[in-house]
Order: structure tokens, then sequence, then C-alpha cells
């Protein structure tokens, strides 16, 4: 059993730190919105944190792409959250970055399907994590608005 609160904030204090160490000009607040009363849940710790640190980094990625594009005002923000939901834990991301344009939604699961520039994505994140999570027998879900934002929704069952 695994304390799923400690796992997110362990591997987003791992992609924040990376990402600022990797990039100097690397500029962004998240918040933690974690529920106190979460059960643990049977999870393969080291397959769920990587989940989680590909979509952290995901979003990481979008408001700091957003925010080298120069919009007037924009704070880069990333919120993380955990709650119960049904039998469950339901894991947020969401962003405020670049979003996912409706014409490509479709395939951004797909093993090397990459919008980033050579070197800075192996377009392996989402289907890995989408693996994962599958083998979990839970389900990983997108929202996202091109220019507002992306939330992604991990749900693993408890057992
Ligand atoms: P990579 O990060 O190496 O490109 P992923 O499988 O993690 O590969 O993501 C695939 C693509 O999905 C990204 O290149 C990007 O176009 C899109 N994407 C994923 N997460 C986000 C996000 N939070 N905001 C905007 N686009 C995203
Ligand atoms: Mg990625």
């Amino acid at each position: 059993p695994t304390d799923i609160n400690g796992l997110v904030e362990e591997f987003v204090r791992l992609s924040y730190h990376g990402l600022r160490a990797k990039d100097k000009s690397f500029n962004a607040d998240f918040k933690l919105d974690l529920d106190p009363a979460l059960p643990k849940a049977e999870v393969v710790a080291g397959d769920l944190g990587r989940v989680i640190l590909n979509l952290v980094n995901n979003a990481f990625y979008a408001v700091n792409e957003k925010a080298k594009s120069g919009s007037e005002g924009f704070r880069p923000e990333v919120r993380i959250g955990s709650r119960r939901v049904g039998s469950g834990v339901e894991i947020s991301i969401q962003d405020n970055g670049t979003g996912i344009p409706d014409s490509i939604k479709d395939k951004i699961f797909q093993p090397f399907f990459t919008t980033k520039p050579t070197g800075s994505g192996t377009g392996l994140g989402l289907s890995l994590s989408y693996d994962i999570v599958k083998a979990h027998g839970g389900e990983l879900l997108v929202d996202s608005e091109k220019g507002k934002g992306s939330t992604f929704y991990l749900r693993i069952p408890f057992s």
C-alpha cells in the first residue's frame, strides 16, 4: 500500500527542480491540493511515480512555452490535486499552458507522437503512462483547450 499524496509530492518536486536545473529561464508556480484523508492504494509505486512525472513534466513544459511566447501578464501555473472518487483515487494535473489543439487530441497517446523539437521530447511519455495506468486497472483522461490549458485525470482503484 502506497501513500499516493507522498508519491505525488515527491515526483512534482523532482520534476520542478529537474526542469529548473536544466533551464535557467524556466519559471512556473505549482500548487498542491491533496486530500489528507486519502486511503493508501496498492500500486507499483515506481511505475505510478513515472506516470506522475511524465504528466507534470508535460504541464510545466506547456506553461513554460506559453510564458516564452510572451503573453502579457501571464502567470504560469500548474495545479496538482488528489481526491477520492468511488473506490479509487483521482490525481488531476492542471496547467494554464499552451493547450492541445483538437486536431491532435486523438494522437497524443500514440507512441512517438510529439510536437516538441528534436531532443526535447521522445513522444513516449503519454503512451507509456497510458499502458501503466491500464495495467493498474485505471484510466487516463484529458480535457484541454488550445491556448487555455489542459487537465489530465489519472484514476486508479485503491486495490
Ligand atoms: P513528449 O512530451 O515527449 O512530446 P508525450 O507523450 O509526453 O511526449 O506527449 C505527446 C504530446 O502531447 C506532446 O508533444 C504535446 O504535443 C502533447 N501534450 C502532452 N501534454 C500536454 C500539455 N499538458 N499541454 C499541451 N500539450 C501537451
Ligand atoms: Mg512528455
